[in-house]
């Protein structure tokens, strides 16, 4: 192999770095089955809205991926998203769950139940393909889902790499229908100049703020800066990551418009949001 082959002084691998490449191979062939063999699965997390003095509900779920792996059990995204990205792999696995998030939320909305928005994530490599809406429009058309329910979430990082070219990629999703959001907001580079030629709906703000925002003075000038930016530009401000009643009373107070977080909800598995539907969802009278 490579260690063997040319000269001593290019024989840099240490053992770990052999054994981390094989790993590397393993885990890309290993995921690379589990997409072509039903191992992979989406949970799906509800949005709640905030609105004042109204009762709180669900406007909508976010698809999350997950990994059911017959040894290694649910292997969570931070584990194969970034292998996904590095060998391309990402685009199919992107694909994927765009079309079975819309082809479930289709199949909820056809039930009557109240779903409201699905959001998928979209990786950087999915959003800068050529054949990107077209990709959106198959799903869409496959599944019958209305483009008004599906919601496309792109970090903001991605964004920003390229302001023009993805100013062109979300204009052609926007003539869609579809709604459009930055994800984790506040952790990249925003130019706030760009922002407002983006046409987006929903500024996602990263759970990173929202962690601390009870307690950190920063954190709560942070967060309220992107609500009020969010509204300036006409924007919906969802905040992510909120796990107390205290972080969730600080975003309502502050006028966010939506929340995410295992203080209303973990991710659910299809079955479970159904049923998180039905108790939704207003009772017949008898
Ligand atoms: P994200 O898009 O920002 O998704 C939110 C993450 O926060 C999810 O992690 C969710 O489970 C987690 N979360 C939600 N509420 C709370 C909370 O109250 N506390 C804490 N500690 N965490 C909370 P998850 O599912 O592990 O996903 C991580 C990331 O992986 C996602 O971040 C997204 O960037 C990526 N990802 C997930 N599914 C996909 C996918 O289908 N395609 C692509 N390209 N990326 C995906
Ligand atoms: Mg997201
Ligand atoms: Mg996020
Ligand atoms: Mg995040």
């Amino acid at each position: 192999g490579a260690r063997a082959a040319g000269p001593a002084h290019l024989r840099f691998h240490s053992a770990d770095m052999e054994q981390a490449i094989r790993d590397r191979v393993d885990m890309e062939a290993m995921l690379r089955h589990a997409l072509e063999h039903g191992q992979l699965a989406l949970q799906y997390q509800p949005r709640i809205g905030l609105e004042e003095g109204r009762m709180k509900r669900m406007v909508g779920v976010e698809a999350l991926v997950r990994w059911r792996h017959p040894v290694l059990g649910l292997v969570p995204p931070a584990r194969f998203i970034p292998l996904a990205e590095e060998t391309g792999m990402i685009e199919e696995l992107d694909l994927w769950v765009l079309r079975t998030a819309c082809a479930r939320a289709a199949a909820w909305h056809a039930a009557g139940l109240p779903l409201g928005r699905v959001s998928v994530n979209l990786s950087a490599r999915q959003f800068q393909h050529p054949g990107l809406a077209q990709r959106v429009r198959a799903a869409l058309e496959d599944s019958g889902l209305h483009p008004a329910h599906l919601e496309i979430e792109i970090t903001e990082s991605t964004v920003m790499r390229d302001t023009e070219v993805a100013a062109g990629v979300l204009r052609s999703l926007k003539a869609l229908g579809v709604a459009l959001s930055i994800d984790d907001f506040g952790t990249g580079y925003s130019s706030l100049s760009y922002l407002k030629q983006f046409p987006i709906d929903v500024l996602k703000i990263d759970r990173s703020f929202v962690k601390d925002v009870v307690i950190d003075a920063n954190d709560a000038a942070i967060t309220r800066a992107i609500i009020a930016l969010a509204h300036g530009l006409n924007l919906e401000a969802v905040a992510e990551g909120v796990e107390t009643a205290e972080q969730m009373a600080f975003l309502q107070e502050n006028g966010c418009d939506e929340i995410q977080g295992f203080y209303f909800s973990r991710p659910l598995w299809p079955e479970q949001l159904e049923a998180f539907m039905a108790r939704e969802a207003p009772q017949p009278t008898t």
